[in-house]
C-alpha cells in the first residue's frame, strides 16, 4: 500500500470509530478536554486563540470558545479560502459565524482576517482524526493545517479523544506536528 492509501484507510477507520461514541460519553469527554485546555498556561497567557469551530463528530469546541470570549481573548476561527489554504478571522461572538460549505461553520464576511503568522503570543487548536506521541496527526486529507502550521510561529495544541492516540500514523515530508496533544484522560 502507498502512503496515500494507508492514510486513506486509516481515515476511514478513525471516522467509523468516532461515530461509535455515544452522545453522553462524547459530552463527558468534550467537557474534560475543554477543562484541560482552559487550564493550560499557554492558553491562559495567550491574548489570541485560534480554535476551529467543531462539526458533529469532532471534539466540541463551543464551550472553549465561549470561555475565551468571557476571558477577553481575541478569538479567530478558520475559513477555507481555496482548496489548499485557510485564513483565520476574528469573531466577537457566536453571531459572527455562519454555516458555510460542507456544513462547516465559518466566520461571516465582515470579520477581519488576522495575520496569525505574525502573532507569537497565540495558541492554535488543531483538530485531528488521530495523533501520535510526537504530535503528528491525521487530518481529513487536504493538508490545510500542515500548510498553515508551516507558516505559523505560535503554539500548537492538538485535541482528540484518548482512544485516538496511536503511534501508527503514516507521515510524509509535509506533515507538521503540534507542540502538544490534549486528550480527555
Ligand atoms: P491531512 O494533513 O489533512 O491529513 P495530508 O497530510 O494527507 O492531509 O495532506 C494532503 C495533501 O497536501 C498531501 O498531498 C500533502 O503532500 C499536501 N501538502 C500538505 N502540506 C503541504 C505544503 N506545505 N506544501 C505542499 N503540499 C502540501
Ligand atoms: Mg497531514
Amino acid at each position: 500500500m502507498t502512503l496515500f492509501e494507508r492514510k486513506k484507510q486509516l481515515r476511514k477507520e478513525m471516522r467509523c470509530r468516532r461515530k461509535e461514541l455515544t452522545d453522553l460519553l462524547k459530552a463527558y469527554k468534550d467537557a474534560a478536554i475543554t477543562k484541560k485546555l482552559l487550564a493550560l498556561d499557554k492558553v491562559r497567557n495567550a491574548s489570541v486563540v485560534l480554535p476551529f469551530v467543531s462539526t458533529n463528530d469532532e471534539v466540541d469546541t463551543a464551550e472553549f470558545i465561549y470561555n475565551c470570549f468571557k476571558l477577553g481573548k481575541t478569538v479567530a476561527v478558520p475559513r477555507c479560502i481555496d482548496d489548499t489554504n485557510m485564513e483565520f478571522c476574528v469573531i466577537d461572538s457566536f453571531d459572527d459565524i455562519e454555516e458555510g460549505m460542507y456544513g462547516i461553520y465559518e466566520p461571516k464576511k465582515h470579520c477581519n482576517v488576522i495575520e496569525a503568522e505574525n502573532i507569537i503570543d497565540s495558541v492554535l487548536i488543531v483538530p485531528g482524526l488521530c495523533f501520535n506521541s510526537e504530535g503528528f496527526r491525521l487530518g481529513y486529507g487536504k493538508g490545510y493545517y500542515d500548510r498553515f502550521i508551516s507558516r505559523y510561529k505560535g503554539y500548537c495544541v492538538g485535541i482528540c479523544y484518548k482512544e485516538f492516540l496511536t503511534d501508527d500514523i503514516p507521515t510524509d515530508e509535509y506533515d507538521r506536528p503540534v507542540d502538544m496533544v490534549i486528550t480527555d484522560r
